[in-house]
């Protein structure tokens, strides 16, 4: 229960995070993540939040501290409230590299995670289905990822994550292996499955025209140690077909977010693909 007049617990509350690695040289320390503070209210439809910033800045590692398989050198993550110690229940991540079980059929794959969770053998396989056929593999159930293209594995991870429902959805940079036209189409298939779900995504991509295209909200961070430089409300409503990349407005949004990234020191790769 919520006290009238006060604001209801933020799904996320990142604060003061800092994370230092060991360097090369003993002794050494190299700052990857340098005083990060992000709040993701809690509203009833979850917020897309975009982490853009060039490769090797410090996003995946933000991430792992997110879903807590990483410990922060010093600052905190809450998820709903509660600080994350270990291994987080509260999010489901989706990484770039297809992490599809082999030895499992599609099917197997996404009730993997639902027997975990307890469900019993029925109904794993019932929500199963539903969320294979959401992501367009209504027809593979049986079929085993060797025998599935790239964007197709890639929808069996997107339909696991989802299907078990929690409420922090971590994707790093989860098309960034495929071709143009299937990263299209994945894009598409994102925001039509995110507008019928309710979880909060956390999308990381150091793509500027994959974050104006999916986010709510673009988090732009410099080159390592990432640091937030700004935080962008982006105003382009729903639904947001492809073809909005060729819009003016949009493209003059990707411009300005590629020349605030081009004025944090170099180091890492942005891309713009218009
Ligand atoms: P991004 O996801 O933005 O490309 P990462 O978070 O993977 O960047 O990495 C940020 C920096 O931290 C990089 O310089 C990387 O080499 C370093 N780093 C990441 N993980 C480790 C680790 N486990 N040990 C040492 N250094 C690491
Ligand atoms: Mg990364």
């Amino acid at each position: 229960m919520v006290a009238e007049g006060a604001s209801p617990t933020p799904v996320l509350e990142i604060k003061d995070l800092v994370k230092e690695f060991p360097g090369r040289k003993k002794g050494e320390e190299v700052l990857a993540v340098d005083h990060v503070n992000i709040t993701v209210p809690d509203e009833e439809r979850g917020e897309f939040v975009a982490l853009l910033g060039p490769s090797g800045c410090g996003k995946s590692t933000i991430l792992s501290m997110v879903g807590g398989l990483m410990e922060p050198t010093s600052g905190e993550v809450l998820t709903l409230g509660k600080p994350v110690q270990g291994s987080n229940p509260d999010t489901v991540t989706v990484q770039q590299a297809y992490t599809c079980y082999p030895w499992l059929t599609a099917l197997g794959n996404v009730e993997f995670g639902l027997n975990i969770q307890g469900k019993g053998k029925g109904e794993a396989k019932d929500i199963a289905s539903e969320y294979l056929r959401k992501v367009g593999l209504g027809d593979r159930l049986g079929a085993f990822p060797r025998e599935l293209s790239g964007g197709m594995q890639q929808r069996i991870a997107i339909a696991r994550a989802l299907a078990i429902k929690a409420k922090i959805v971590l994707m790093d940079e989860p098309f960034g292996a495929l071709d143009a036209q299937t990263r299209a189409e994945m894009q598409q298939l994102l925001l039509q499955l995110w507008t019928e779900e309710k979880q909060s995504i956390f999308f990381v991509t150091h793509d500027i025209t994959e974050a104006v295209l999916l986010a709510e909200r673009v988090i732009v961070f410099s080159s390592r140690p990432a640091k937030i430089v700004h935080d962008l409300r982006v105003p382009f409503g729903r639904p947001r077909p492809q073809e909005l990349v060729s819009d003016p407005h949009f493209v003059e949004i990707c411009q300005s977010l590629l020349s605030l990234l081009k004025q944090s020191p170099s180091g890492g790769q942005v891309r713009v693909s218009l």
